[in-house]
């Protein structure tokens, strides 16, 4: 998962093809990463649960929250996707099948805000 985070922030779009289930794989794939990627700069990767998904695991889920910001940026605008994620291991390789959107990541007020500013969720974004 951190490395198709990598891939999303890098624009390694063959990567993304690559490493997405073939199964849910949609026909425009290559372009909607690349359109994607041309939109956003992804800022922040906070991983909050992993479920299985070891070496004797063949599936497994990722909960993240990862923060964006929006191409060409607006004054002080932060997004944030947070999701599960189900991966599949075939052949020794982890595969991304599908991701569950879940409302907004809220941390305790003073743990670090997801955006990666570095201050208390609570001094973060009013
Ligand atoms: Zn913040």
């Amino acid at each position: 998962m951190r490395s198709r985070y990598c891939a999303f922030r890098e624009g390694a779009v063959d990567y993304l093809v690559a490493t997405h289930h073939p199964a849910s794989r949609s026909p425009t794939e290559h372009a909607d990463a690349a359109r994607s990627i041309a939109g956003t700069e992804w800022v922040n990767l906070l991983v909050l649960d992993t479920q299985k998904g070891g070496p004797g695991d063949s599936e497994g889920t990722v909960t993240f929250a990862a923060a964006f910001r929006p191409k060409p940026p607006r004054a002080g605008e932060v997004r944030q996707m947070h999701e599960r994620s189900r991966f599949v291991r075939e052949a020794g390789a982890w595969l991304y099948v599908d991701g569950e959107a879940l409302p907004d990541y809220r941390p305790a007020r003073n743990d670090p805000c997801w955006c990666g500013s570095g201050r208390k969720a609570k001094r973060c974004h009013g």
